[in-house]
C-alpha cells in the first residue's frame, strides 16, 4: 500500500482523544453499570480502547449491522447481522461507531435500541463525514471529523476486507489505488 493513502488522523491523537473520551464518560455515568455496544465490525479497536480508558462497570455486548456489501458506496439498505444477548431494559447504553457517513447504519441502530426501553442511550463516533449526511442521528461524540473519502485502519476495513489493523486513520487515494489493496 506504499503511497497510495494520506494519512488523516495518526495513532498518537486518536489515543489521546480515546483517553479523553473515556475520562469524560466514567465522570458522565458517575460509577453505574454501562452496557458499551460496539457495532461490528468497525468499532471493534474503537471500543477495545475506550472501555479501558472508562473506570465504571461496563458490560459489552454486540451489535452486527451492514450497509456495504462489498462496495465502497452504500447501497442504503441495512441488515442486522448479530444482536445483543442481553436485555437493555432500564440500562445505560452506550452505542460505538466507527464512521458515520449517511447516518443509515447508526439510525436504524438507534430505534432499535430505543424500543427495547434503555434507562439511557448515547452514542459516540470515531469519525465523522458530515458532508454525506442523509438521515440525522443523535450523537453524543464525534471525535473526528473527515472530508468525504473512503478511509480505513483502526478498525474500519477496505475493499476486501483488509487494513483494519493500521494504528492511524489513512485515505485511499482513488479507485484505482483502492483496488490495489484488494
Ligand atoms: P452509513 O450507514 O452510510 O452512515 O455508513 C456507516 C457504515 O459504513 C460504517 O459503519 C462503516 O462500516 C461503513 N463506512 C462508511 N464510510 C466508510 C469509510 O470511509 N471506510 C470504511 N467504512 C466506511
Amino acid at each position: 500500500m506504499d503511497r497510495e493513502y494520506d494519512v488523516l488522523v495518526e495513532s498518537s491523537e486518536i489515543q489521546t482523544r480515546v483517553k479523553e473520551l473515556g475520562r469524560e464518560l466514567s465522570l458522565l455515568y458517575h460509577g453505574e453499570e454501562v452496557v458499551v455496544i460496539p457495532l461490528l465490525r468497525g468499532a471493534f479497536v474503537f471500543a477495545a480502547d475506550l472501555i479501558r480508558a472508562m473506570d465504571n462497570p461496563v458490560r459489552v455486548e454486540f451489535i452486527g449491522a451492514a450497509s456495504y456489501g462489498a462496495e465502497t458506496v452504500s447501497s442504503g439498505e441495512v441488515r442486522l447481522t448479530l444482536d445483543t444477548s442481553f436485555p437493555l431494559h432500564d440500562r445505560h447504553v452506550l452505542i460505538v461507531e466507527d464512521i458515520v457517513d449517511t447516518g443509515l447504519t447508526l439510525s436504524y441502530i438507534q430505534k432499535l435500541i430505543k424500543s427495547r426501553n434503555p434507562k439511557s442511550i448515547r452514542t459516540v463516533v470515531l469519525l465523522d463525514k458530515p458532508s454525506r449526511r442523509t438521515v440525522q442521528t443523535d450523537l453524543y461524540k464525534t471525535l473526528f471529523t473527515i472530508p468525504d473519502r473512503f478511509v480505513v485502519g483502526y478498525g474500519l476495513d477496505g475493499p476486501g476486507g483488509l487494513w483494519r489493523n493500521l494504528p492511524g486513520i489513512v485515505a485511499l487515494r482513488d479507485e484505482t489505488e483502492k483496488k490495489d489493496i484488494d
